[in-house]
């Protein structure tokens, strides 16, 4: 609670290194739509060195190039049992691009060394040499809810999940997690990750709210999310769909 408000704890990791494509922008829709219903979202940025709090109802992490995510994995993976043991609680996993290949096993980047992941969701990725680009529409079936979610993509990594984890949604246009099977983002749990960014949040509202109801229940919190009037979003949504070469 902050002043009484029901209150989401987010723990931002490496805001300074994983924050390609303003994939900052996800946290201030979080924020807004807490605030619009007259709750609360309360930041700690973790960065290389820090305490990983483990305290946290929801825990993000954006995109970044290679070189980026040199610069963190060892630091994570150090941190990687801490976030564990916040995850298996049912605290909330967004992890974006970078983020989403440093949540799997591994990562093998471009020049063929392999960095360590978190192990937090079962898949490994590699880099190709050419990179998957452009704009992407998936069909997605999460917290018993249907819905299509938009956003765009640029990844040399190809992903490939285990079978600790299914799929976030299935390619309607774009490439995906490896631009072979059809499918896109990873699931486990309340652990998501996903090649979308650009960000993802303004122009899926309907995932925001399903991640701040899941956070708000890790919070002890138990409220409605009323709805919001979401016509400008859903237009994004419209645009981007249209962008994307599909009819909806
Ligand atoms: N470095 C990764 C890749 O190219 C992630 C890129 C990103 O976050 N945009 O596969």
């Amino acid at each position: 609670m902050s002043g009484g408000r029901p209150t989401v704890r987010l723990g931002h990791l490496y805001p300074d290194h994983l924050n390609i494509y303003a994939d900052r922008g996800n946290i201030a829709v979080f924020r807004r739509r807490l605030e619009w219903r007259g709750m609360a979202l309360e930041v700690t940025e973790v960065g290389l060195g820090d305490e990983m709090p483990e305290d946290c109802n929801l825990y993000y992490l954006g995109g970044g190039q290679d070189r980026d995510q040199w610069l963190v994995a060892e630091d994570l993976a150090a941190k990687a049992d801490s976030l564990r043991r916040a995850a298996d609680s049912g605290a909330v996993v967004l992890a974006v691009c970078g983020g989403y290949q440093l949540m799997g096993h591994s990562y093998t980047a471009a020049d063929g060394k392999r960095m360590p992941g978190t192990g937090l969701l079962d898949l490994e990725t590699a880099a190709s040499r050419d990179r998957l680009i452009g704009d992407v529409v998936l069909t997605v079936d999460l917290d018993g809810r249907a819905s299509t979610v938009v956003g765009y993509e640029n990844h040399a990594g190809r992903t490939r999940l285990g079978s600790g984890c299914a799929p976030l949604g299935r390619v309607e246009k774009g490439h995906g997690n490896n631009g072979e099977d059809g499918f896109e983002g990873a699931v486990s749990g309340r652990r998501i990750g996903t090649y979308l960014h650009g960000p993802l949040l303004p122009k899926n509202p309907w995932l925001a709210d399903v991640l701040l109801r899941w956070a708000l229940d890790h919070a002890g919190a138990a409220v409605e999310l009323e709805p919001l009037d979401d016509a400008l979003e859903h237009e994004a949504h419209a645009v981007a769909t249209k962008r994307a070469g599909l009819k909806r």
